[in-house]
């Protein structure tokens, strides 16, 4: 502790590019959920071993990484896990930031830093930044109280989008009052004012895109193709990329996310979510600062996927190529189903043997791609596994697509 990392000299046998880490650098990722996993299987074919760091000694990850047995949010687990690496990533944004600064302090080489993690992890904090980046938001508001969420909804109108500032993910942060009726109720699911809460003006949104962007360390940035989102109940569902959206659209699209990205700093993958408006307005969602679940279809459609691409870049190394391989691509999220009628509700497999004959037809499918997770058990709305289809076109790919649901039995719903 204390001494600066040492940068690694260009005589290494394992040295790569003169300025990068070494192949064998020790490499630590924060949590090994199913995005550590597909980090650590994309970094094997360049001779890169990962460690992760999550409570589960078999979780997703460790099928791949070396795995620690530890939580990414205690403080003493994570310094005692990063102390030694040369570089330290994230596969979930939910860490503490105090003890990623202690790494720093340290010479730890956290990516991307502390200060990004800190931003995005408060989400209110993370649309104040954004604001003042000059990067085009929809209208949001902190409440502190009745009497300013009042305001804020004689202000936005209804339906009016509260959130959850800090630990959202899968919409479980999000709670929307229809009218002034419900507004009690969303609050009170959200844990009250004292968590921490804000509001959004409703984003009639035409239809939902992301963007992948992905910074080297060496400064270099490159973005994926956009590809369009369709949530069920808050969690992602489909993605179809190519987006059906123009030219100018994608250009603005691409341009918007890069623009985020650009007013944070550190290396790695940024998925960056985006309305877009049916005037052709382009707003930002959210940026996640690490591989993304909207990004899965670069695995098998594009040369260089978000999850290579990101440990080239922690690494300092150059970036893989971003573009299509494939005419189009299709992914769906597989989630576990739980009884009860809102689990019902969501568009998902369940039992396991649902979730089994969705692996059967998609192995019996050209151009289908399997994705399961090994997660050790199911629960309502948690992602499993994922399927990607790649065809000539993406509307061959989703039309292949339906097919596996319809053999398997049809979507839960
Ligand atoms: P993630 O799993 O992507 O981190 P999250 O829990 O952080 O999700 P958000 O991205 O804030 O949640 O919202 C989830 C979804 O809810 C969005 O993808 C979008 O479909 C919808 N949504 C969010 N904010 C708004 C808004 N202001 N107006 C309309 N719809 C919204
Ligand atoms: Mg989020
Ligand atoms: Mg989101």
């Amino acid at each position: 502790a204390g001494a600066a990392k040492k940068k690694p000299p260009n005589d290494s046998p394992c040295a790569v590019v003169p300025d990068g880490l070494e192949r064998t650098a020790n490499v630590g990722i924060l949590g090994g959920g199913q995005l550590g996993r597909m980090l650590a299987i994309a970094a094997a074919p360049m001779g890169v071993r990962l460690r992760a760091l999550d409570p589960n000694p078999v979780a997703p990850a460790s099928v791949a990484a070396v795995a620690t047995e530890g939580s990414f949010q205690s403080r003493e687990d994570v310094l005692a896990f990063a102390s030694d690496c040369d570089v330290v990533t994230v596969e979930i944004e939910h860490i503490d930031v105090a003890a990623l600064e202690e790494l720093e302090a340290m010479g730890v080489d956290v990516q991307p830093t502390s200060r990004t993690l800190a931003i995005i992890q408060d989400k209110f904090r993370q649309k104040e930044h954004f604001a003042a980046a000059g990067v085009p938001l929809g209208e949001f508001r902190s409440i502190a109280d009745d009497a300013e969420l009042a305001a804020a909804a004689d202000a936005f109108g209804f339906p009016l989008m509260i959130k959850s500032r800090r630990m959202a993910y899968d919409g479980k942060g999000n709670a929307v009052a229809k009218t002034a009726a419900d507004v009690a109720d969303a609050v009170a699911k959200l844990g009250g004012f004292d968590a921490g809460l804000y509001v959004e003006r409703w984003v009639p949104f035409r239809r939902e895109l992301a963007v992948m962007v992905i910074r080297s360390k060496t400064g270099e940035v490159k973005a994926y193709p956009v590809t369009e989102t369709e949530h069920v109940n808050n969690i992602c569902d489909i993605t179809r990329t190519p987006a059906a959206v123009d030219f100018k659209t994608a250009e603005a699209a691409i341009a918007a996310a890069t623009n985020a990205v650009a007013s944070l700093e550190g290396a790695g993958v940024f998925g960056v979510e985006l309305f877009h408006l049916a005037d052709g307005r382009i707003l930002l969602n959210e940026v996640a600062p690490r591989p993304h679940n909207s990004g899965h279809y670069t695995i098998e459609a594009t040369a260089c996927c978000q999850y290579q691409n990101h440990v080239r870049a922690i690494l300092g190394w150059p970036l893989g190529d971003t573009s299509l391989r494939v005419g189009g691509a299709v992914m769906k999220n597989i989630l576990g189903e739980g009884d009860g009628d809102e689990a019902r509700s969501i568009s998902h497999w369940s039992p396991y043997d649902r979730m089994h004959a969705l692996m059967g037809a998609a192995l019996a499918t050209d151009g289908a791609n399997v994705h399961w997770y090994e997660k050790p058990d199911a629960k309502p709305g948690r992602k499993m596994g994922h399927l990607t289809v790649t065809a000539a076109h993406v509307v061959e790919a989703e039309a292949k697509l339906d097919k596996i649901v319809a053999v398997a039995g049809g979507d839960a719903d």
